[in-house]
């Protein structure tokens, strides 16, 4: 969840309400609360596909309470600021929000990050230039905060920024990668740091100031050199964690408690996400945390006899599903690619039409973004129980008939399990193996996103279904229509 929009107004609110217009501070004060509510149920219920929905519509209900109540507090805000603001922002994520393909997400994200983190920089500089520093002396403890606010709100923006660039392509996508670059990264945020402290017993140093905010956005520039664009997502929510304290520092400095729950909240949730994502990953955090990350070399060509893949055809695949009791389908990257996901429904349909037991197999990092299966599967309105995750499904995998991967490679592939130079050797991974026929759909024998071979294609119970997903799945529910 983003709290950008809470970055914007609470700008302008300064204060928490109190003194003046009592009725409207009490107002306000109860709109935070209720917020804050909202906000802590949303994070509960999105956890589940189940709720998600339900989740996502009382985060929207707690941040239109979170901005009623900013606004009320009038005798701190200019109106015309906010409406001016409100209006550009409008016309910025209005457009984004329709027109983005739901295979952007990982970008839209970064860029939202980016705006929220800039808000929070920004009002950081803001209230900074705003002390006189002859009359009215920052308390070393709020200048502190400040400045951890402007750091990690300016090196999240130019690494958002960074971010959304290779993700969308107009930024080379490989690690860009030099000796002594964790040194160089580390000496950077030092200096950083250095600065914090120096200007946190030391106010009245404004020349510091500027010093402190080159040095963090150009941190934030040299933490996401070293990384590859499939690893973005990772760093993605680690930018996600840092731009919620930022705003939590915010909150410190605004004297305004709504920004402090929800920062923690959004920084803390972002921060268990990019552990959760290191783990299913098998990536090192703290690799992440100083950008050495993403420098995936591919694992030695395999030796021996090299094995060949057996293609079918749709007319094959669609007798051998009409044959089975059971059908566990693996979505994966390719899936959302091809946009595949509503001729998936009109498969899953027509399996279950026949009393074919249908399930789906979801990774937790199956696509670009985690939950990328769920949120695609749910808009085509598969069924929520039939989504597994990879623990609850794999033991069913030897008695399944067909395990029908659906652009789905790293995720299945079995050298996870066994082989040591593979560069994801230790990722869990969905058996699909196991299964008495694999189908696999996919357009060649390229690599995924890791960029190695994958086994399963050759094994001898494996069917190659070659072409765009949602082409092929389409012919295969067709075929299982007409016969
Ligand atoms: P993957 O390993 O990237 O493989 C996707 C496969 O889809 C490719 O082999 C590709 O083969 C195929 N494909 C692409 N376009 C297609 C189309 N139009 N129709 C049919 N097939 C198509 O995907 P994955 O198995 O989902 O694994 C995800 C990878 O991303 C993992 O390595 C994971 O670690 C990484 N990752 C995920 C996250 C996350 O949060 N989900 C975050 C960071 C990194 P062809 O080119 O031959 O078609």
């Amino acid at each position: 969840m983003s709290f950008d929009l809470i970055h914007f107004v609470s700008s302008a609110a300064t204060t928490q309400a109190t003194g003046k217009g009592e009725f409207t501070g009490a107002i306000a004060t109860a709109a935070y609360l209720f917020a804050c509510a909202c906000f802590i149920l949303a994070l509960r219920w999105l956890s589940q596909p189940g709720t998600a929905r339900k989740g996502n519509t009382i985060g929207q209900i707690g941040m239109l309470a979170a901005i009623v109540g900013a606004l009320l507090q009038h005798h701190v805000i200019h109106y015309e600021w906010i409406f001016v603001g409100f209006a550009i922002g409008a016309a910025i994520g209005v457009p984004m929000a329709v027109f983005m393909p739901m295979t952007a997400v990982p970008q839209r994200t970064a860029l939202s990050h980016a705006f929220g983190a800039l808000a929070a920089a920004l009002v950081g500089t803001g209230h900074y230039y705003l002390y006189k520093m002859d009359v009215l002396r920052p308390h070393p403890v709020e200048m502190g905060i400040l400045c951890l606010e402007v750091l990690l709100g300016a090196l999240t923006f130019t690494g958002s920024l960074m971010a959304f660039g290779k993700l969308q392509d107009l930024l080379p996508t490989r690690p860009m990668v030099y000796r002594g670059q964790i040194l160089v990264n580390l000496s950077v945020l030092g200096a950083a740091l250095v600065c914090s402290t120096l200007l946190t017993f030391n106010p009245q140093w404004t020349w510091l100031f500027p010093i402190l905010l080159l040095l963090s956005l150009a941190f934030g520039v040299m933490l996401i050199l070293p990384i590859g664009g499939g690893d973005m997502p990772t760093v993605i929510a680690l930018l996600n964690g840092y731009a919620g304290l930022s705003a939590c520092f915010m909150g410190f400095v605004l004297d305004n408690r709504l920004l402090i729950i929800a920062g923690a909240l959004d920084g803390a949730s972002g921060l268990i996400l990019s552990i959760v994502m290191c783990k299913a990953m098998n990536r090192s955090f703290t690799n992440v945390l100083f950008g050495a990350f993403g420098q995936v070399k591919a694992g030695p060509a395999a030796q021996g006899e090299k094995k060949v893949a057996k293609p079918t055809t749709p007319e094959e695949a669609a007798g051998l599903l009409a044959a089975a009791n059971s059908v566990i389908i693996i979505p994966g990257y390719g899936m959302a690619v091809a946009q595949a996901q509503h001729k998936v429904r009109e498969l899953y349909d027509q399996l279950t039409r026949r009393g074919i037991d249908v399930k789906f197999a979801i990774h937790p990092v199956a696509g670009r973004m985690p939950g990328h299966m769920n949120v695609l599967l749910a808009e085509a309105e598969i069924p929520y129980d039939r989504l597994l995750e990879m623990e609850e499904i794999n033991s069913e995998f030897p008695q399944c008939d067909v395990a029908m991967v659906i652009g789905a490679n790293d995720v299945v592939n079995p050298a996870a399990r066994h082989d040591k130079s593979s560069p994801i050797y230790g990722m869990p991974i969905i058996d699909a193996d196991k299964a008495k026929t694999v189908m696999a759909i996919k357009r060649s024998m390229n690599p995924g996103f890791a960029g190695i071979d994958n086994e399963l294609y050759t094994l001898d119970q494996t069917l190659m279904l070659f072409g765009d997903a949602k082409a092929v799945v389409a012919a295969v529910a067709k075929e299982l229509g007409e016969s």
